[in-house]
């Protein structure tokens, strides 16, 4: 094992993180996507509150770092997840990152699916989602497609991927914190 000091030494000035998710949608539940809700006729099933772009940025930002993924820290067979706002999954998510001595730079996002239109609610996703990793609008990437040719009309995919970039001074990141 190297020691602490190794690992300094050896801390790459960047890593990068890759996320996925997918979730059915489903009548009778608010549809969340980036931590906002958007006006629409079904929301999305699973795991909390659906938020497809949520999940997928915390797996990216969990990789990115080597943590346990969303499903090991959030299992959801724990009830405590029914229907919890996903923010709560992001920001453990960052703790981790920040205690890893890192930051992030940027994130781009695909979100697949046949609806609603994304284009009229990205700027507000993309304000929402930057706010929530403390990042400039201008450092969160979004585009939407539709699952042309994969027939999955009623699915919500995303891919994630987040670039960190070392701090300067990561003096939490080297002590246990309680
Ligand atoms: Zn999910």
């Amino acid at each position: 094992m190297p020691s602490a000091k190794d690992q300094r030494a050896t801390k790459p000035a960047t890593r990068i993180g890759y996320g996925f998710d997918s979730h059915e949608f489903r009548s009778g539940t608010p549809l969340k996507l980036g931590g906002i809700t958007l006006a629409h006729d079904k929301g999305l099933g699973g795991h909390s509150d659906g938020d497809v772009l949520l999940h997928a940025i915390t797996d990216a930002l969990l990789g990115a770092v080597a943590a346990p993924d969303i499903g090991d820290l959030f299992p959801p067979s724990d009830a405590k997840w029914k229907g919890a706002d996903s923010v709560v999954f992001l920001r453990e998510a960052l703790k981790r990152v920040r205690h890893a001595g890192y930051g992030v730079a940027n994130i781009d996002a695909s979100l697949i699916l046949a609806a609603p239109k994304i284009g009229p609610h990205a700027t507000a996703i993309r304000m929402r989602v930057a706010q929530l990793l403390g990042i400039p609008a201008d450092c969160v990437g979004l585009k939407a497609k539709t699952p042309e040719g994969l027939n999955l009309e009623n699915t919500a995919l995303t891919h994630v991927v987040v670039l960190l970039e070392a701090r300067g001074n990561p003096k939490k990141a080297r002590k246990k914190t309680k």
